[in-house]
């Protein structure tokens, strides 16, 4: 059985800081993976949940305001602060961040520490 490697993050304990990240990378695979989850034509699942960035050469997520950071993925919920399309995100957000750092969550952590309150930023909006 393959080892497991340790993390030192805890998404749970975190406001989704890397779906604020604003160019979250799309492929045809995943565009084809959300046409399929909301029952879309590529086409249109392309324009409603891509746009083209970098001359054309790139499609990223689209964004929508956000309360706790100004902007977020369109499918952040904004209160839970989790992901509504968790079976059919993209491969990116699947893999990330790929090491047992999260280099987001260390700032947030370091942040809560110097700060002295570790409800600075909290990872779920209350009341
Ligand atoms: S920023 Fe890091 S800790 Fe926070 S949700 Fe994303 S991967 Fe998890
Ligand atoms: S698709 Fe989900 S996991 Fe990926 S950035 Fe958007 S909210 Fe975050």
């Amino acid at each position: 059985m393959p080892k497991r490697l340790a993390t030192f993050f805890s998404c749970s304990n975190c406001p989704a800081f890397c779906c604020t990240y604003d160019q979250i990378e799309t492929t045809e695979a995943d565009i084809r993976r959300l046409a399929r989850h909301f029952g879309l034509t590529e086409q249109v699942a392309r324009r409603r949940f891509t746009k083209p960035v970098e001359g054309g050469a790139l499609r990223v997520l689209r964004h929508r305001r956000d309360e706790v950071f100004g902007s977020a993925c369109r499918f952040l919920d904004p209160e839970r602060r989790q992901c509504t399309i968790y079976d059919a995100r993209p491969r990116i957000c699947r893999s990330y961040p790929g090491t047992p750092r999260c280099g987001f969550y260390d700032f947030l952590m370091s942040e809560r520490r110097s700060q002295d309150d570790p409800e600075h930023v909290p990872s779920f909006r209350r009341g």
